[in-house]
């Protein structure tokens, strides 16, 4: 039996995993998580009951969630990464005769998903810089069949933060869930977690990742901060126990070691700027960053062109050069230092 028909005119999300010297294609932290953690969490896992079902609620690790994030345990949503919490949304509040809109280009999950839910997805356009135009909203928003409008901030792949005021103006004009995806959220020292407070706030979710700013990509852990209601919701589509006890505990020893990640990133962030500031002295455009990554576009020469030169060299970039709205364009993650050089390197003697 073939699958679903509406399944098959979409493609995968795939990222290719090239076996490569210097890999900057995931925005995947360049450092692994703190050797503490590490050992804390090796301790812990003598203690799990291994022969039992995990705490379906996941009291210890939402609770240790709320008091990081200065909520309730109520307000608190944990998935396996933060691309089930969005698919668990979307199963909630999406679906046929509902709406997903999202402003591209974006991180492209969002529409998919949406779509894997059966959910129609709405397409509005960024402006030149990338940002959001307030008229945008009020145009898309306003053909919109009670959607779900997703924001991500910083943008992914554009490194662009979106202002309060945009996010602001979608919780003004529709009646729906306002999604702001803030996986690269502490890269940008901004949360629109602040915006609960105002007016539309109770329709407000903010998503959150360990994957990128906790060094925890392989643990497969996200979570939503968003009004208890939500939470209910969300809880009500969730498989029943689909957080293991091990993913669990290993996200809330996180936590302990917030401040060792707190250096990381900002060690990360500092990276970056030198990143940009060497690959403006390079025949690029690229496009000023909150995030752990550089949107840049080699000047005159095709895209995917120096995309393959790079691999040549061992250097694994992202090429979005097709995207649309990205014409021309690539994707670099910040990784060490020394990565970041041979990067460098590789692009200058491509670029020659
Ligand atoms: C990487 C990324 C995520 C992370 O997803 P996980 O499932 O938590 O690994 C979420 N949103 C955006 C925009 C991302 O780039």
């Amino acid at each position: 039996m073939p699958m679903r028909e509406d399944l098959g005119r979409l493609s995968g999300y795939h990222s290719p995993q090239v076996d490569v010297a210097v890999r900057l294609n995931t925005n995947e932290s360049p450092v692994p998580p703190p050797a503490g953690w590490r050992e804390a969490l090796q301790k812990a896992v003598g203690e799990i009951p291994f022969h039992r079902y995990p705490d379906r609620a996941a009291t210890g690790l939402r609770e240790a969630l709320a008091l990081h994030h200065g909520v309730t345990r109520d307000e608190i949503f944990c998935a396996n990464g933060s691309n089930e919490v969005l698919q668990c949304l979307l199963l909630a509040y999406g679906g046929r005769g509902r709406s997903a809109v999202t402003f591209e280009p974006t991180y492209a999950l969002h529409s998919h998903i949406a779509r894997l839910t059966g959910t129609p997805v709405i397409q509005g356009r960024r402006a030149a810089d990338f940002t959001v135009d307030e008229g945008e909203v009020r145009r898309v928003l306003a053909e919109a069949v009670d959607p779900v409008t997703f924001f991500c901030s910083p943008n992914n792949p554009t490194g662009t933060l979106e202002p309060d005021s945009t996010i602001e103006a979608a919780l003004a004009v529709s009646r729906g869930l306002v999604v702001v995806d803030e996986a690269y959220g502490p890269f940008s020292g901004r949360s629109a977690a602040a915006l609960a407070e105002r007016p539309g706030g109770d329709r407000l979710v903010v998503v959150a990742s360990f994957s990128k700013t906790w060094s925890l990509a392989g643990l497969r852990l996200g979570y939503a901060i968003a009004p208890a209601p939500v939470v209910e919701a969300l809880e009500h589509v969730a498989l029943p126990y689909h957080l293991d006890a091990l993913t669990q505990e290993a996200g809330r020893l996180a936590l302990d070691f917030a401040g060792e990640t707190e250096k990381r990133v900002a060690s990360i962030v500092a990276e970056r700027e030198r990143l940009q500031q060497r690959l403006a002295r390079l025949a690029v455009d690229q496009w000023p960053s909150e995030a752990n990554f550089v949107l840049f576009r080699p000047l005159g020469r095709d895209g995917h062109d120096v995309w393959e030169q790079l691999l040549e060299r061992s250097v694994l970039v992202r090429d979005t050069s097709n995207w649309p709205g990205l014409q021309g364009c690539l994707r670099v993650t910040v990784g060490t230092r020394d990565e970041n050089d041979v990067f460098l390197s590789a692009l200058e003697e491509v670029l020659g």
